[in-house]
């Protein structure tokens, strides 16, 4: 059941129809036709998930580590001679897009991590309201 809790902006707001791993409805409010939260979204918990398990800080470190590692090497390769400039600046450009990548990887699990934690917080927060 979804309780429609007003309007903004023309758009329909309802309730999380999600339910708080310490008990209780969830109080955070959806627009259009979701009918549950970021936090709540199958979809996202599974996202979650995956994030998570990931493995700690291991994989960004090593990808981080193999575009230095790269970019080194073409420096060295076009300071030798031995390695066409033209390729030299694709690789360059190739490997700048997968630094970006990689932030925006770290910059995703960063917030995957305190939206977390912010949920542990909401629990506490509810539990001490409750007692
Ligand atoms: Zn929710």
């Amino acid at each position: 059941m979804v309780a429609k809790v007003g309007r903004r902006e023309g758009r329909v707001m309802s309730q999380c129809a999600g339910i708080k791993r310490a008990g209780g409805r969830c109080e955070a409010v959806v627009s259009g036709q979701r009918t549950l939260c970021f936090m709540h979204d199958p979809a996202n918990a599974e996202q979650r998930k995956r994030a998570a398990s990931r493995g700690g800080k291991s994989k960004p470190n090593k990808e981080l580590a193999d575009v230095k590692r790269l970019i080194s090497d073409l420096i060295g390769g076009v300071l030798k001679g031995t390695t066409n400039r033209g390729d030299a600046a694709v690789c360059g450009q190739l490997a700048n897009t997968q630094l970006r990548a990689v932030a925006v990887e770290l910059r995703v699990r960063e917030q995957l991590e305190l939206i977390e934690r912010m949920e542990e917080l909401e629990e506490i927060v509810e539990r001490q309201r409750g007692a």
